[in-house]
């Protein structure tokens, strides 16, 4: 792969609960923004599944001055039904986190984990990423 990764970004797709996306109906929002398609390389559904987005060989979409060398992962939730950020993850969604973020950095061992909201003030990804994932 020619791209260089040293960052793992995390966010939220900043949906309810109740809102079952995937990472087609992220791919058609980018795409209406004009974007080439769904911007992060991987998207964690609210059953847990773990779904293909961007290839790993191109640059995301999601996180301004940090596309070029990051690798984006997406989880389905991140906000109450009043659109207020509240970390929301289902177990599975934990689950398949851990097992994601053990494989990319078993593939990428330089690299560190982050939420978006390190690189931005947003509350993305609804929970403190850096910190959660300091350990693996
Ligand atoms: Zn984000």
């Amino acid at each position: 792969m020619k791209r260089k990764i040293n960052k793992i970004i995390i966010h939220c797709s900043a949906t309810t609960p109740s809102m079952d996306v995937d990472a087609n109906t992220i791919d058609e929002w980018h795409k209406q923004r004009g974007w080439s398609g769904i911007g992060y390389h991987f998207f964690i559904k609210r059953d847990g599944k773990i779904e293909f987005g961007r290839p790993l060989d191109q640059s995301g979409a999601h996180t301004k001055g940090h596309n070029q060398n990051s690798i984006g992962v997406c989880y389905a939730g991140g906000v109450d039904s009043k659109m207020c950020p509240e970390d929301n993850r289902t177990s599975e969604q934990i689950a398949s986190f851990l097992l994601l973020l053990r494989f990319l950095k078993n593939t990428f061992p330089k690299a560190t984990i982050h939420g978006h909201r390190d690189f931005s003030p947003k509350a993305c990804p609804s929970f403190d990423a850096t910190k959660e994932y300091k350990g693996l």
